[in-house]
């Protein structure tokens, strides 16, 4: 059902962000392609959300239609292949191959998100990559053709895939796992989120770590001076825990954490955003890359080419 202006904080981890000029919500893959080809169809802008754990919504909302895929449904068509609706949530599908005693998914459980989200920005868990473990990935292109791409067409790189670049929507995928013993992938999976428990600030509304890592000549400039090249390291020594910007703070538990204390809006995150970035670049000569999305207008947010300077 189309519904007209509704609040979108409600559905997001971080709590933030002002209403969808319209919104859908979705649940299964056939209403999902019938909601982007409304889109389509209308001419609106289109923005498909998964559990929302990855964005910050602007303040004015968003334009267009809105989708909240909950599209969910999970099966193993061949031994190891694992079939998966875009809206399935990850705990849903990482329980589904702990129990079918299948490897590889266990290390993420505790990441919030849809698989839907969780290919668009390639999930990380330490080092390993959710985008290695796909074989397939269905998607809807912007002239509403339905295409399966192979893993090697998806541009499955840190924090990065091709799903960033085009307007397309995910609609499913497909993971191939090896066999391994269901205990043995309880224990790994127990021991990520008991690491997640004590490392993230889960008792405050977040769109978990705002900044990627520095990588390439960032990342070695950083090692060169043998610091360690990671996003909350080098917030944490320019002594930014703690502080804050209206209701957004930076987290006194993890560095890279911007959380919303208390009634944050978009416009205290981006402001705290940017004074983060500014101080670790007058301290260590690196600008950071947002991770999170920004979705919507957000008028004070530090322009991207900088961004992109140390990740090229
Ligand atoms: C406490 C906390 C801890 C976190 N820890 C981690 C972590 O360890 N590793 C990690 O990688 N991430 C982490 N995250 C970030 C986030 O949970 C993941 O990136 C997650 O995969 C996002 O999924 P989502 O469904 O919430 O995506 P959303 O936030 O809903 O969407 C993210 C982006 O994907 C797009 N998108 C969503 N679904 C589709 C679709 N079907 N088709 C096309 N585009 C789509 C959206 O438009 C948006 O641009 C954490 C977040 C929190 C709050």
């Amino acid at each position: 059902m189309l519904k007209l202006k509704v609040p979108l904080a409600p559905y997001t981890y971080a709590k933030i962000g002002g209403p969808a000029q319209r919104l859908m919500v979705v649940h299964s893959v056939s209403e999902l392609k019938a909601a982007v080809k409304l889109a389509q169809t209308k001419g609106w802008p289109l923005t498909v959300l998964g559990s929302a754990s990855n964005v910050i919504i602007a303040d004015a909302g968003l334009t267009g239609l809105v989708i909240i895929d909950r599209a969910q449904a999970v099966s193993q068509p061949q031994p190891g292949l694992v079939r998966v609706a875009s809206g399935t949530l990850m705990s849903q599908l990482i329980h589904f191959t702990i129990q079918h005693g299948l490897a590889g998914l266990a290390e993420f459980l505790g990441i919030p998100g849809t698989v839907g989200g969780a290919l668009y920005n390639n999930s990380h868990h330490l080092n390993h990559l959710i985008g290695d473990l796909v074989t397939q990935v269905t998607i809807i292109d912007e002239r509403g053709r339905v295409r399966r791409l192979p893993r090697s067409a998806c541009q499955f790189a840190y924090d990065a895939s091709i799903f960033q670049k085009q307007p397309w929507i995910i609609l499913s995928a497909t993971f191939n796992l090896s066999p391994a013993e269901p205990q043995s992938l309880q224990t790994l999976a127990r021991a990520a989120l008991q690491r997640r428990r004590q490392t993230q600030p889960l008792n405050f509304p977040s769109s978990g770590c705002m900044f990627k890592n520095p990588e390439k000549t960032a990342k070695q400039r950083l090692e060169t001076q043998k610091l360690p090249p990671f996003a909350g390291f080098l917030i944490d020594q320019c002594g930014l825990k703690g502080v804050t910007s209206g209701g957004a703070q930076v987290s006194p538990l993890h560095a890279n954490f911007i959380v919303n204390l208390n009634h944050a809006s978009a416009q205290d995150v981006v402001r705290l955003s940017n004074r983060v970035r500014r101080q670790v670049h007058d301290r260590f000569g690196v600008w950071l890359e947002r991770e999170i999305f920004f979705l919507g207008h957000h008028p004070q947010l530090d322009s991207t080419p900088k961004e992109s300077l140390n990740y090229g």
